[in-house]
């Protein structure tokens, strides 16, 4: 059984806490898409961590952690990783990176930096982590798969020659910066294989026996549908698919192998980065909920920055569950919005005085204003509870609303950030 674990929203739903919480049953754990440039935070017996290129089944013993294809593959942050988790007392994690994923280059993170300093104030709030260069020069046919690090020492000379030739020519004539060097590059990659080569391997001849065998399998999502190239908030999206289908390409198996879907929705909003978030709100209400959201506030996993804030957007959620092809919704930080005497939903949008509940492209969502209906909170703590019926009846009114708004099934409630706060529901 293949099971995905992807986003609705614009990301940080909670995904990395429902993969943890999920892994315990599994046997292998997937990350099929994107690079270090996000984060999951995870809180276990171990402690509090935040993970942003191993798979989170890394704090389960019985797990294979996999690296699939489709990752933007930063080879330093995946040891790095490694070391701060092994450094807190969890075993080594057994890990298998496929031997077709592609690697950031140091050059990639250089570009990301140079490109967001030459575009000034109209930047895409880039991470800098690389990826957009990354994933260029992959479909451009000019990246470096993990494979190719164990070419002849000539032949892989000569491609990085051949690659550095055009950088250089961006780095002196675009950017102004210092040029690329062969010989350096060729002993970065040397160490990049040292430290991979035990891990590598045919992941998709891996996953064809695992599926044969019956294994249960867990991909997990980075970002949400809202960040997705194709589907997304097209030019603020990341630079890879962040859909469940592409999970069957980012791993190497077939579509069909993949029977549910579990996509993590917040029962508010945040996003980071530019673009248009019809549902934000501003001031001390999005400071207030800023502060109280997730665990320890909404602040970016990897950067730091304060996340925007907004109340929970049902035409955003029922496009981004529609687009991921959810067979299961987990609704995550519900006990955050214990505090509020109201709770305001956005329930469609005014675009050029028309309101729909279909969720439009990018020029007509930078138009788009909210329409809200305010549902009463339930004003207590919720945590700790174990069984959907013992919820506030507004809590559970809240929830039963935004099922019926979005039209999939939440069958998860989550009610806190460790693995045992969850309220299964059906
Ligand atoms: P991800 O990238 O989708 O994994 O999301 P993040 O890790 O960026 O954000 C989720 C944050 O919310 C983390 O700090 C989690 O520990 C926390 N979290 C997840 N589920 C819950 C929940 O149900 N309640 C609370 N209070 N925090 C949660």
């Amino acid at each position: 059984m293949v099971k995905a674990i992807v986003g609705a929203n614009w990301g940080d739903e909670g995904k990395g806490k429902i993969t943890d919480m999920l892994a315990q049953d599994s046997d292998i754990v997937i990350r099929f898409q994107g690079g270090a440039n996000a984060g999951h935070t995870i809180i276990n017996n171990y402690g509090k961590f935040a993970l942003h290129t191993l798979p989170s089944g890394v704090f389960n013993e019985h797990i294979t952690n996999i690296i699939g294809n489709g990752v933007a593959l930063n080879i330093p942050v995946l040891f790095q990783e490694m070391q701060e988790i092994t450094a807190k007392n969890v075993p080594m994690p057994k890990l298998l990176v496929s031997d077709r994923a592609q690697i950031v280059m140091p050059y990639h993170i250089l570009f990301d930096q140079y490109e967001e300093e030459r575009l000034g104030g109209k930047s895409f709030g880039s991470t800098k982590s690389g990826i957009a260069p990354f994933y260029s020069d992959k479909y451009a046919k000019i990246g470096f798969q993990v494979s190719e690090l164990f070419m002849d020492e000539q032949e892989l000379k000569e491609k990085i020659e051949r690659v550095v030739t055009q950088k250089n020519v961006l780095l002196e004539h675009l950017y102004h910066k210092p040029l690329l060097d062969v010989e350096e590059l060729y002993r970065t990659l040397m160490e990049y294989k040292e430290m991979v080569a035990p891990h590598v391997c045919d992941v998709s001849l891996y996953l064809d026996k695992a599926i044969k065998e019956g294994k249960n399998i867990l991909l997990e999502g980075q970002l949400g549908t809202l960040k997705d190239p194709d589907h997304g908030i097209f030019p603020m999206v990341t630079s890879s698919s962040t859909l469940a289908a592409y999970g069957a390409i980012g791993a190497g198996i077939p579509p069909y192998a993949i029977e549910k879907v579990v996509t993590v929705c917040k029962a508010y909003s945040s996003a980071v980065g530019a673009g248009a978030f019809v549902s934000e709100i501003f001031g001390e209400e999005a400071q207030e909920l800023r502060v109280r959201g997730g665990d320890g506030g909404e602040f970016g996993a990897t950067t730091g920055r304060p996340r925007r804030m907004g109340w929970f957007d049902c035409v955003a959620s029922k496009y981004g569950c529609r687009l991921q092809g959810t067979t299961d919704v987990a609704f995550t930080v519900v006990d955050v919005l214990g505090y509020l005497d109201e709770i305001p939903v956005c329930v469609g949008y005014e675009v050029d005085g028309e309101i729909t509940t279909e969720f439009p492209v990018t020029a007509k969502l930078e138009k788009a204003k909210p329409v809200l209906k305010v549902l009463p909170g339930w004003k207590s703590d919720i945590r700790g509870i174990r069984s959907y019926e013992e919820l506030p009846e507004n809590c559970r009114k809240y929830i039963e609303f935004v099922e019926e708004q979005i039209g999939y099934p939440i069958t998860m409630v989550s009610n806190g950030p460790g693995r045992e706060d969850i309220i299964y529901r059906k």
